[in-house]
């Protein structure tokens, strides 16, 4: 495993279950997956001589954040089969790449243009019109790396092409959604079969561009949620992705359903498969990458996933300690699932863990791990400076 963040802890939970041994690289002790791992790499990503040692002490290598040097994937492959492949990693990481490929393979995507200059941009704006959203093609994630643009006049441009950095952009327009949803998929190798999984699609919404509330079923209509379903088989067939991809989706209000984005690993909407699913995410990630098809899956019931950031953890105390939130809220229901990914530090705004909510419909889901939330906010939140 490539990374050690909660997504690569938990896949080795999974990968722990079904009897294999797991080996993190990550660049610094104590992250979440070198919590549980067997073996764990201390190393750069691009100190290549230990990423050539790792490599040949596995038999696949997997990862959990889709910004892994090519040069690190590269040394990799020469020991071992690297799944999702290079070729998926290198059409995620770059929105340019992923656009381009997705509108040529008839994948529907909303209005784009790609941006390589402040004159570029200029001309985008006159092919896309206002309002519209300049992303970076590389690096972006939680919300960074964007601006959304209102006016279109000279100002406005200049200073949205300094602050990116004057970098390569898409120019994309304002999708006017009705919602945000996500598929996580799962395909296997085409030696066993190639077939592909699909969970959800799962509703999502964000708050300060960061994952907030995850609920399935979305609520979209059937044939709405089929259409999601083909797009993302689609997908990963196209890209004939081992493993496991997160498509997200903007749903427009006329039931159309715009590819935004990909993820080339487990994504933070389907935690919600560990409680409310028959297998989750990462176990499909441990079973694709280790060269068997994907279970089929079924939603035991409706649920509903809500982040635990660090702003619900105390201030730390005087002598730096710092408490942890008041957990009785979310004792003796046993419909509440809580996920904690032993992050030392809470900071605002930092994932450090989850709580996944089963009920009869996916409203009382939502409200129930919402109210739960709600209960352990602390009485002096950590300041957001
Ligand atoms: P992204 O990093 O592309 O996932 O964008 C982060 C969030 O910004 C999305 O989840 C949307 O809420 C919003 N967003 C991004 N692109 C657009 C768009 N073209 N139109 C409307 N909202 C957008």
């Amino acid at each position: 495993m490539l990374g050690g963040g909660q997504l690569g802890q938990m896949f080795c939970h999974a990968a722990k279950r079904a009897g294999y041994r797991t080996h993190v690289f990550c660049p610094t002790d104590g992250e979440p997956a070198t919590q549980v791992c067997d073996e764990k790499t201390l190393a750069a990503y691009d100190d290549l001589e230990a990423v050539e040692r790792f490599a040949q002490s596995v038999s696949v290598v997997t990862y959990e954040f889709e910004n892994v040097p090519a040069a690190t994937a590269e040394a990799c492959a020469k020991h071992c089969p690297v799944r999702p492949g290079q070729h998926v990693l290198r059409v995620a990481q770059d929105r340019i790449r992923e656009k381009t490929f997705l509108s040529e393979h008839g994948i529907p995507v909303g209005p784009f243009a790609k941006v390589q200059s402040l004159d570029g941009l200029k001309d985008a704006v006159k092919q896309i019109g206002m309002p519209a959203v300049l992303k970076t093609a590389g690096g972006g994630y939680d919300g960074k790396g964007q601006r959304v643009l209102h006016s279109g006049d000279d100002a406005e441009l200049v200073y949205a092409w300094e602050d990116l950095g004057r970098q390569p952009c898409v120019l994309e327009g304002f999708i006017d959604f009705e919602q945000e949803v996500s598929i996580v998929a799962a395909r296997g190798t085409a030696e066993s079969g190639g077939g592909v999984v699909c969970y959800g699609p799962i509703a999502n919404s964000h708050r300060n561009h960061i994952l907030d509330v995850s609920v399935v079923p979305s609520g979209a209509r059937a044939e709405v949620e089929q259409r999601a379903i083909e797009i993302a088989t689609q997908v990963m067939t196209a890209l004939e992705v081992v493993g496991v991809l997160c498509v997200e989706f903007f749903q427009t209000r006329s039931g159309e359903m715009l590819v935004n984005e990909l993820a080339p690993r487990p994504h933070n909407s389907g935690h919600l498969t560990i409680d409310a699913y028959t297998a989750s995410q990462f176990d499909q990630q441990v079973r694709c990458v280790t060269g068997q098809p994907p279970l089929p899956v079924e939603l035991r019931q409706p649920a509903a996933m809500v982040n635990l950031l660090g702003d619900l953890w105390p201030t730390p105390k005087g002598d730096g300690t710092q408490a942890d939130p008041d957990w009785s809220a979310v004792r003796g229901q046993p419909s509440l699932h809580l996920h904690l990914y032993g992050k030392h530090q809470a900071r605002p705004g930092r994932k450090m863990g989850h709580l996944t909510a089963l009920a009869r419909t996916p409203h009382e889901a939502i409200r129930d791990a919402v109210e739960a939330r709600a209960k352990l906010a602390p009485a002096a939140p950590l300041d957001r400076d």
